[in-house]
């Protein structure tokens, strides 16, 4: 008898542990994408701040990712997009959907319909390429006024950034706006707006298209402050947790324009908000950071010369490849819970795959 009763107290502390173990360890995904943000934009800033450590170096694992599409070798934000939020590869300009143009879901609207609260924050159009491949299911990227009409229909709790000409200007005179408060969402113009409001769905819609950048005068507060916003409204909406994406959006604009200047203050922005994305994992345990980008934009070269560059200069020529994108592998800055997933070699599509891993959301 005797036997029997601890046989059954071994069973049912097995039992425990095999659901203990099912239990996700990571409570917590902030998913910041800088686009455009190869390893020469990352060395290039720090050159420049004469090696003044970057938030990013606080990261505790290290990875490199393949950021290739399934018909270019050289990706587009949309397929990239795609592949970090939803683990699949596609064809450039494609948006949430695979090569056969069929819907797949994102780590975020997986996350959503366990019960996480979720979100996505950008400094271009929240219709753009990367934020809508976690929100939205389009054959091409083009099609923003239906990418903005994905967001209504979309189960999300926050959204920060440009893209009231999609919301607000449409062409079928729909004023999205007033359809996503009968839905219950606040909906703010400026981030002031959202002073007071520490829970609940958000939509701020800052800009017409993209918000301005920083060299026109985007205030070094609003990323950093966003994400800082975006993680106190998504973890009082949850308590399971959140996933939340965070978009240095404009790093791009600045390698396509091959103009250094706007690379390093871009990249200094968004770095700005990765510091605050370490710091709430410091005091938020299972809370898991990864930093990466969705390809490189410009071709970036730092080479031993003399240049025209505005800024403190240490005899280095900041030369570029090309005004388009470029196939090198990518930088990933993992930080907190989980971390250790993130080292090594992989493809954009893994870090997707982990990710719903880690928060239970696949087996
Ligand atoms: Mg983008
Ligand atoms: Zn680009």
């Amino acid at each position: 008898m005797k036997k029997i009763v601890r046989t059954l107290f071994v069973c049912a502390t097995a039992l425990l542990a095999v659901s203990c173990s099912n239990e996700p360890k990571v409570k917590n995904i902030i998913f910041l994408i800088g686009d455009g943000m190869g390893l020469a934009q990352v060395s290039g800033v720090s050159l420049i701040n004469n090696w003044e450590p970057l938030a990013m170096e606080r990261a505790e694992y290290i990875g490199l990712q393949k950021s290739y599409s399934a018909n270019n070798r050289v990706t587009d934000s949309a397929a990239s997009g795609t592949a970090l939020a939803t683990g699949h590869k596609t064809y450039n300009s494609a948006i949430g959907v695979d090569v056969d143009k069929n819907p797949v879901p994102s780590t975020r609207e997986l996350a959503q319909a366990a019960g996480y609260a979720t979100g996505v924050v950008a400094t271009y159009s929240v219709t753009n390429a990367t934020p809508a491949s976690f929100v939205a299911h389009e054959e091409t990227r083009y099609a923003e006024d239906n990418i903005a009409l994905d967001y209504l229909e979309a189960d999300i709790d926050l959204f920060i950034g440009g893209g009231t000409r999609f919301f607000m200007e449409r062409r079928d005179g729909r004023n999205l706006a007033e359809e996503l408060k009968a839905k219950g969402f606040t909906v703010a113009t400026d981030m002031a707006e959202l002073d007071g409001v520490t829970e609940g769905k958000v939509a701020a819609l800052l800009a017409p298209n993209a918000m301005p950048t920083i060299g026109q005068g985007r205030s070094k507060d609003y990323l950093p402050g966003a994400t800082a916003k975006a993680l106190e409204i998504l973890s009082n909406n949850s308590k399971k947790g959140f996933f939340v994406m965070i978009e240095g959006s404009q790093i791009d604009g600045g390698g396509h324009d091959n103009n250094m200047v706007k690379i390093y203050e871009e990249t200094v922005d968004f770095d700005n908000a990765v510091k605050v994305a370490f710091d709430f994992a410091d005091t938020h345990p299972g809370t898991l950071v990864v930093v990466t980008a969705d390809h490189e934009t410009g071709g970036l070269s730092l080479v031993s010369g003399k240049t025209d560059f505005t800024l403190p200069e240490q005899g280095v020529k900041y030369e570029f490849g090309t005004t388009g994108h470029s196939a090198t592998w990518l930088p990933i800055y993992a930080y907190g819970e989980g971390a250790e997933e993130f080292s090594g070699v992989m493809e954009n599509t893994d870090i997707a795959k982990k990710m719903q891993k880690l928060l239970g959301l696949v087996e």
